[in-house]
């Protein structure tokens, strides 16, 4: 029993991370689902760099998801279909958490730093590619993968932690992954 219960929850994690890819590149980025209630809050982070969706409206369409899709699976599966949606929205919050803390915070140990390479990438290099924010897979079966090597970051939207406070560039630590891009007309 125990057994089960634990690869539901894995498996709603799996869910999850298909999701999350699918979510960010169709109705983040696919212009047939720009007017969305998803895309325009997307295209608003894309601009605005640190502007993230109102945690109100993701708690109440999160709500509705986990009813939408735990109800039936509960009432079909009983305490498997619980652990599969309690799996799927665990691992949507972990998302989330991750996905705000690489725009305030510098990435901790090799994956944290992968993480932010990854997703910075997507943000200022080519949005139509690194999709997946918590891991590459979905990337790699979609072929919208790409290894970042050097990320050329617009001044105005360079996050707080990537900038070293005594000169406003990049700090030197961060250097030669992330390069602060020259402004329009400078050369
Ligand atoms: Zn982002
Ligand atoms: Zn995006």
């Amino acid at each position: 029993m125990i057994t089960r219960i634990v690869i539901a929850a894995l498996l709603g994690a799996f869910t999850w991370s298909l999701m999350e890819y699918c979510i960010h590149r169709w109705m983040g980025h696919d212009r047939r689902f720009r007017r969305s209630l998803f895309g325009r809050e997307h295209v608003r982070h894309h601009a605005e760099g640190d502007y993230f969706a109102p945690t109100w409206k993701k708690l109440i369409v999160g709500t509705v998801v986990a009813l939408l899709l735990g109800t039936p699976a509960t009432l079909l599966l009983g305490v498997t279909g619980f652990a599969w949606i309690a799996g799927l929205m665990g691992f949507y919050t972990c998302y989330e958490v991750l996905h705000r803390r690489e725009h305030t915070h510098p990435g901790i140990g090799a994956y944290g730093r992968w993480a932010r390479r990854h997703h910075f990438y997507h943000h200022f290099v080519d949005g139509r590619t690194n999709h997946g924010v918590t891991s590459p897979l979905w990337d790699l079966v979609f072929g919208t993968y790409r290894r970042p090597a050097t990320i050329p970051v617009p001044p105005r939207l360079c996050m707080a932690w990537l900038r070293d406070p005594a000169t406003g560039g990049i700090a030197p630590r961060f250097a030669p992954t992330f390069v602060m891009r020259e402004p329009r007309g400078a050369r």
